[in-house]
């Protein structure tokens, strides 16, 4: 009993240590839909469900795959300070300046969007339904990663400042609490972006620059908050789970004044003018016959396989 109530605990401690926690992946991809143009709902809509649940699909397959991982960060204080122009450079030359291994061991997330988008691109060119949906799922997954403070800092999880925990607080406790209840995901419309790499870089650079301040305030919060107040035991996905205390939360939510919202609601934003950049490049295909296309049922084993195989890994893991 007490050795599945710690797997419990263990799993739902690993679940939180992903990027933007899976709820709020989900959540960004779902609203994502809405901003776009009528003639991308005709494929779009009817996917929703396909496109919410493959979301969380690339942090599923970091268990698998070991290139997987660096794909969805960049320690960009590796590089000293702002403004990093002699590391906002195309990939090969990126690779030439700094070499490949030592790029992929500080995350690449700022390239690979550049990939992703080419990937989606040259799916709406082919008209390749199942290939537009799976790539439009992953896109999204990175776009929203390149939002979250945290995911452009070496301290990460706050391993170097005391404050281990942090990211999953930051990227699931809070917009889990609040995000549904109190937050306003109206962002207007999907926009045409005339270069994806600049404006990737330039939320990329608007993480790093907050990622101080989310950890400088919680270390300050939880410097005169009482400690015995900062948990709460609380049943989550059906498991006993130690998280950060409500009024915790909501006071550090208060802090960082609307920041996790701002960066969600930016996510949305951001991943729907991606998927519409990319079908514009494509020359605006006709989706209505894509949407015809039957989905194949290899594709929702797949989903499965890594499902299985994720919370298979991280039972097996140990919470740092
Ligand atoms: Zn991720």
């Amino acid at each position: 009993m007490k050795k599945l109530f710690l797997m419990g605990v263990v799993l739902i401690c690993c679940a939180e240590a992903n990027a933007w926690g899976f709820f709020a992946h989900r959540l960004i991809n779902r609203q994502a839909v809405f901003l776009l143009p009528p003639e991308m709902m005709r494929l779009f809509k009817p996917s929703i469900d396909y496109l919410t649940e493959q979301a969380t699909v690339p942090d599923s397959r970091r268990y698998m795959i070991p290139a997987e991982g660096p794909r969805h960060f960049i320690d960009l204080d590796h590089y000293g300070r702002p403004p990093y122009n002699h590391l906002i450079l195309p990939w090969p030359r990126a690779c030439e300046r700094f070499s490949e291994d030592s790029l992929q061991a500080h995350g690449i997330v700022p390239w690979w969007i550049q990939t992703m988008l080419g990937r989606l691109t040259r799916a709406f060119c082919d008209g390749n339904k199942q290939a537009i949906l799976k790539a439009a799922a992953e896109l999204g997954h990175y776009v929203a990663d390149a939002h979250v403070p945290l995911h452009a800092c070496s301290n990460h999880n706050g391993q170097k400042t005391g404050q281990q925990g942090i990211h999953g607080f930051w990227e699931s406790r809070i917009p889990e609490l609040l995000a549904e209840a109190e937050w306003d995901f109206f962002v207007g419309k999907a926009s045409y972006i005339m270069d994806p790499f600049t404006h990737t870089w330039k939320f990329v650079l608007e993480s790093a620059a907050a990622a101080d301040t989310v950890l400088a305030e919680e270390a300050r919060l939880s410097a005169i908050w009482p400690a015995n107040a900062r948990y709460a035991w609380e049943i989550r996905n059906g498991a006993l789970t130690r998280q950060y205390s409500r009024s915790y939360a909501r006071r550090y939510n208060e802090i960082l004044d609307g920041m996790v919202e701002r960066r969600l609601r930016e996510s949305i934003h951001a991943v729907a003018s991606y998927w519409l950049t990319a079908w514009v490049n494509a020359g605006q295909p006709d989706l209505a016959p894509i949407a015809a296309q039957p989905t194949s049922e290899a594709e929702s084993r797949e989903f499965e396989i890594l499902s299985e195989a994720w919370k298979k890994s991280i039972i097996g893991k140990s919470c740092e």
